[in-house]
């Protein structure tokens, strides 16, 4: 018997792989390619919500936890993901300045907002008024860490690339079985694949579309990611990530003409270079209505959890949030209600 069955390799699944690996658990993930929110994402950390001067709560101790977790991963597969960048907002007028010294001000964001106003010139990138830097952001290599993460676990054995079929899902009491494979406990973490989940498919994820540009500007010179309505992130070699769109209706992850043209004209109002689009992608991002989390176990089933609703935010809520759960499921630490997925009410 193995002490958890994961289903779903995205940022929430290995993140909770690392999390029983760390607490010498065995387990098996099993995962298919039927979503892909941490393949496409851009991957940016960055503690502040900049659209609202806001820090979601617990957002320090959410970048503290994940910093040497992430690293420890680095250093295990010899792989690199993380990569420490500033963030720069750029003023778009005086009166944008004034708001960022207000907020710089404020106690919570104050270790965060850099009071000074950088005033350095980019090839491709007119900036008259300047650009506020966020400080302890960066981003990771979604697309090298899961990709890297989960050879490493096929290379153990403990991967099984294929759709998991809930109707195969026999539950004993004290464990679960799923084919050949006997378990303590089994962990969803299908992202917006929820849906099909019927343990869990009651809960509000409502899901919201983004789509993302990859795009070849030679012209362009930045050292920084910027946020100027949309963000430019740099990978090198003059290849940048542009995103993203917002969208709550359509829930394909298919990319549109919509979101392409979206895109184009916010990076056009920022960008004075030409630039070609190298790819163009989508993924629906795990989110709740009030922006916070969903973990917990089930109501019925003391052996079945969820790890999902990491929303906009993955990378920096999934090491926690694995954390959280495991320490509910393994030491019996209650999990907050805010994120606990008992907020919301069970269907009569
Ligand atoms: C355009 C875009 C940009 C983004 N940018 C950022 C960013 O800059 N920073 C950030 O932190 N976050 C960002 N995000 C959000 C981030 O991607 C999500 O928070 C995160 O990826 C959610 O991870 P997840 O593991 O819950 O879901 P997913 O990544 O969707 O993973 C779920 C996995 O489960 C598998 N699965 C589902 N059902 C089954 C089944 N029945 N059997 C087997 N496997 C199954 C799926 O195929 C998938 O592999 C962005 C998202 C998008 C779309």
């Amino acid at each position: 018997m193995i002490d958890y069955i994961i289903v779903g390799g995205g940022l929430a699944g290995i993140n909770f792989a690392e999390t029983a690996f760390i607490n010498n658990k065995t387990f098996t993930l099993i995962n298919d390619t039927s979503h892909n929110s941490s393949l496409v994402a851009a991957g940016i950390y960055n503690p502040v919500i900049l659209k609202r001067f806001s820090l979601p709560q617990d957002s320090k101790e959410h970048l503290d936890y994940m910093k040497p977790f992430y690293k420890a991963i680095e250093e295990r597969l010899n792989i690199k993901f993380d990569f420490e960048i500033p963030v720069y907002r750029k003023f778009a007028s005086i009166e944008e300045q004034n708001n960022w010294f207000e907020a710089a001000d404020k106690p919570p964001l104050e270790p965060f907002l850099s009071t000074k106003i950088v005033h350095k010139k980019y090839d491709g990138l007119p900036s008259p008024y300047g650009f506020g830097e966020v400080l302890h952001t960066g981003y990771v290599d979604t697309d090298v860490l899961i990709k890297g993460y989960q050879d490493y676990l096929a290379l153990n054995s403990n991967l099984i690339n294929e759709i998991f079929n809930y109707g195969n899902l026999i539950l004993h009491g004290d464990h679960v079985e799923y084919k050949n494979i006997k378990a303590k406990h089994i962990i969803f973490a299908e992202g917006f694949g929820l849906h099909t989940n019927p343990y869990f498919n009651y809960l509000p994820l409502d899901g919201t579309k983004g789509e993302l540009l990859v795009i070849k500007a030679q012209g362009l010179k930045l050292d920084v990611a910027i946020n100027a309505g949309v963000f430019i992130l740099p990978m090198g070699n003059d290849i940048y990530k542009v995103g993203a769109t917002y969208e709550w209706d359509d829930k394909t992850a298919v990319p549109t003409e919509a979101g392409k043209a979206e895109l184009v004209e916010k990076l056009n109002e920022v960008v004075s270079c030409s630039y070609e689009i190298v790819k163009h992608l989508a993924g629906i991002r795990p989110t709740t209505k009030d922006r916070k989390s969903l973990i917990g176990t089930h109501h019925l089933h003391k052996n079945v959890h969820l790890l999902n609703g990491l929303g906009t935010r993955g990378v920096m809520l999934g090491p926690a949030m694995a954390k959280l759960l495991y320490d509910s499921i393994e030491r019996g630490v209650p999990i907050k209600r805010e994120i606990n997925l008992s907020r919301f009410k069970l269907p009569l």
